[in-house]
């Protein structure tokens, strides 16, 4: 069974005419065309609008689309041979049959009226690194479709505008009767007076035009998980944009989440990264050195003559699992830093503490030394 509505994927209506879903889907594919919609879910809404529109604008297509929720015709129905042409029809004992069968055969629009099915809502939130790492509440600034008040989403202005439609006698369906090239069919469609309402609008609601919807500004109030990262999406559902109809299918909201970066922690998955610089004196004779956390400053004891890069794990100290227990790790990596201006006293110091040190004080100088003399 298909599991898009063509109809909602482009935005219009079942009686839309050529020209709206052309001008409908020229909208819709700019706003979600890869190139200009970064949003990670535009290229797969981008295929379904392209696959929509295949099939809402070829005559046949449609047709078949309209009658058997599929473009290709009748679905699991020998084969799907059928759209071929009638050439595999005989021994069914005449078509008359056939379309009966189908419109019992749970094709989409083929049974019982489809349910309308609204569109998703798409949107982002910008969120400080803390706000990510935590958890918050966000209120959303939204704008979606939602049903006129006034109308309930008829679209008439007063109860008795709303009346049954005459072509279908408010069943929505209607027998179309063809001649083909093997005599009288009959086939069971949409009503095309209705939409497949089976009700039409006398006069139209002034708050919506008749539409049954109306676009308004919401405030969604958000809870944001903690450990969240950045262009990941969270789905709310049934806040996106509603249908007109009460017992349509509303759209989800789905929110991509921007977060801005910390000026020193790096987050890679739930670890964070940091480099901490530190006096080459502090790598020499140890040391505390202040480290950054998500929770303020700690401070790591460093051993006499610990090598420069040197790292450290602060266990537990990273961002929160987004599902299930437990925490990230802070990974430090100590940087030595030389100093950049000191007086001739110091240097002298500087240079009894070199005479003072012996050469054998450094294995990987005199390993990295005989290997450049082989
Ligand atoms: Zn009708
Ligand atoms: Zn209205």
């Amino acid at each position: 069974m298909a599991n898009n509505d063509y109809y909602s994927t482009l935005g219009v209506n079942k009686n839309a005419s050529d020209d709206e879903i052309k001008s409908a889907y020229r909208q819709m594919a700019k706003k979600y065309h890869p190139d200009l919609n970064k949003t990670p879910e535009a290229a797969e809404k981008f295929k379904e609008i392209n696959e929509a529109y295949s099939v809402l604008s070829d005559k046949q297509k449609r047709a078949n689309y309209d009658q058997y929720g599929s473009a290709d015709g009748p679905q699991g129905f020998g084969g799907g041979g059928f759209s071929g042409g009638f050439g595999g029809a005989e021994g069914f004992g005449g078509f008359e049959d056939i379309f009966n069968i189908f419109s019992n055969f749970g094709g989409r629009g083929a049974t019982a009226q489809a349910r309308e099915e609204a569109e998703d809502i798409v949107t982002d939130v910008k969120l400080t690194f803390q706000e990510a790492a935590f958890g918050c509440k966000k209120e959303i600034p939204i704008t979606r479709k939602e049903r006129c008040q006034d109308c309930h989403g008829t679209g008439a202005k007063a109860d008795s505008d709303y009346v049954t439609c005459t072509e279908c006698n408010g069943t929505g369906r209607v027998t179309y009767t063809q001649q083909t090239l093997f005599g009288m069919t009959r086939t069971v469609g949409t009503c095309r007076n209705c939409g497949g309402k089976g009700k039409v609008v006398k006069n139209k609601c002034p708050n919506c035009r008749g539409t049954g919807l109306k676009t308004i500004n919401a405030k969604i109030s958000v809870d944001i998980p903690a450990g969240i990262d950045n262009e990941q999406i969270i789905r709310v559902s049934n806040e996106g944009n509603q249908t007109a109809s009460a017992n349509g299918v509303p759209g989800d909201l789905r929110i991509l989440i921007k977060v801005e970066n910390h000026p020193l922690l790096v987050r890679k998955g739930f670890d964070l990264y940091v480099d901490v610089y530190a006096p080459i004196t502090t790598l020499l004779i140890g040391g505390k050195v202040a480290v950054p956390t998500l929770k303020g400053v700690t401070n790591i004891d460093v051993a006499p003559l610990t090598q420069s890069n040197t790292r450290y794990t602060l266990k537990g100290k990273g961002i929160k699992y987004l599902k299930g227990l437990g925490y990230g790790d802070i990974i430090v990596t100590l940087k030595g830093e030389m100093p950049k201006d000191i007086d001739k006293n110091t240097m002298k110091l500087v240079k009894e503490l070199q005479s003072a040190i012996p050469d054998k004080a450094y294995p990987k100088t005199n390993n990295y030394k005989k290997k450049m003399e082989n």
